[in-house]
């Protein structure tokens, strides 16, 4: 092997003060064995996103780096941007000054050891490694059905997701430079990032439960995150608008043939209840699919506005640093 090359890894946090110190030292020991394997450079560092959190995540980052400038650095967010953003500002930031990078949480439920597994298929020439979930089972009943039922669903809707691979990955340079012209306000990486393309691999790992702190996806949270999914990678339920509008045309036309028949017949009184069903069908069916059609509008809307997808209040680095003292 050449010389190893510059490992990145950027782990997202918001409101993590109860793990982070905990997440620090478990990444300082594993680069700690990479470097020393001769895996990764020594200029590799760990890079901390503070996602506007509000109790002492940055404060603690902020030691973390001046502690071990070599080790740690960090991105403050100017507020609270969601997990997705945090990553890609992470990722924007540091696409220039490594050769590959790691996105993981920071509550260490993803197996860090699968990272020695990930830097190796980097070497043999993939461009992207995600890390799949063998096994759920430190999740809840819920989590889990309501997590596999989604990836389940996004396939069915057409998006290309990686079943049971949430943000765990290793990208290349190159990869994190085309994800660059990916100007969408809706993030969604784990659909953006099959649409890249390129050579690329899965490793399997045990997700494990959270160290400490709680979950910043709460069910409310969850559930918009799978809308803006679905809606984000598949125009699918705006075609099964159509398909239902065609199919309830039809399901009129016979429904009008009926009512010819009992008017006829004599029987118009009898009607009434089905008049009541059929309208308040209809009513439904329509203010879902208006519903859906304004759940892309309002993404059209959020697209047009171009509003930047996050903003980086100070970056702390020692590659900054030495390159503000060489000026
Ligand atoms: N996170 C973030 N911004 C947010 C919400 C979450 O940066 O607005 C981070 C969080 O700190 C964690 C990761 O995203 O590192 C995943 O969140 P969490 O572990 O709470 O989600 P879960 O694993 O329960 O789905
Ligand atoms: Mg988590």
């Amino acid at each position: 092997m050449d010389s190893p090359e510059i490992l990145y890894m950027v782990v997202p946090c918001y409101n993590e003060h109860e793990v982070l110190r905990e997440t620090a030292e478990q990444l300082k020991t594993k680069y700690t064995s990479l470097i020393d394997s001769g895996l990764i450079s020594p200029e590799s560092r760990i890079v901390f996103v503070n996602d506007g959190s509000s109790d002492q995540t940055w404060g603690i980052i902020k030691e973390l780096h001046s502690k071990e400038p070599k080790l740690f650095s960090g991105i403050d967010l100017a507020h609270n941007s969601g997990h997705q953003n945090a990553v890609l500002a992470g990722l924007m930031t540091v696409k220039d000054i490594c050769d590959m990078c790691i996105t993981m949480d920071a509550d260490l439920q993803d197996d860090i050891n699968t990272i020695d597994e990930m830097v190796k298929k980097y070497y043999e020439g993939n461009q992207v490694v995600y890390g799949v979930r063998s096994a759920r089972d430190t999740d809840t009943f819920f989590k889990k059905s309501t997590a596999e039922g989604f990836y389940k669903f996004m396939k069915v809707m057409g998006a290309d997701v990686v079943y049971n691979h949430a943000d765990f990955r290793l990208m290349s340079k190159r990869v994190l430079q085309e994800l660059a012209n990916f100007k969408e306000v809706n993030l969604f990486l784990r659909g953006m990032v099959p649409l890249i393309g390129f050579q690329n691999c899965k490793v399997y790992y045990e997700r494990h439960e959270r160290a400490a702190g709680e979950s910043k996806y709460p069910l409310k949270k969850m559930l918009a995150f799978a809308v803006n999914g679905i809606t984000s990678f598949s125009t699918k339920p705006l075609k099964m608008i159509t398909a239902l509008g065609l199919i309830m045309s039809a399901v009129s036309v016979v429904a009008f043939i009926w009512a010819f028949i009992t008017k006829i017949a004599g029987f118009t009184e009898h009607g009434w209840s089905s008049t009541m069903c059929s309208i308040w069908l209809i009513g439904g069916l329509q203010l879902f699919c208006l519903g859906i059609i304004g759940e892309y509008i309002g993404k059209i809307y959020a697209e047009v506005k171009q509003r930047p997808r996050y903003i980086v209040a100070e970056f702390l680095s020692d590659v900054n640093e030495k390159k503000e003292n060489q000026q």
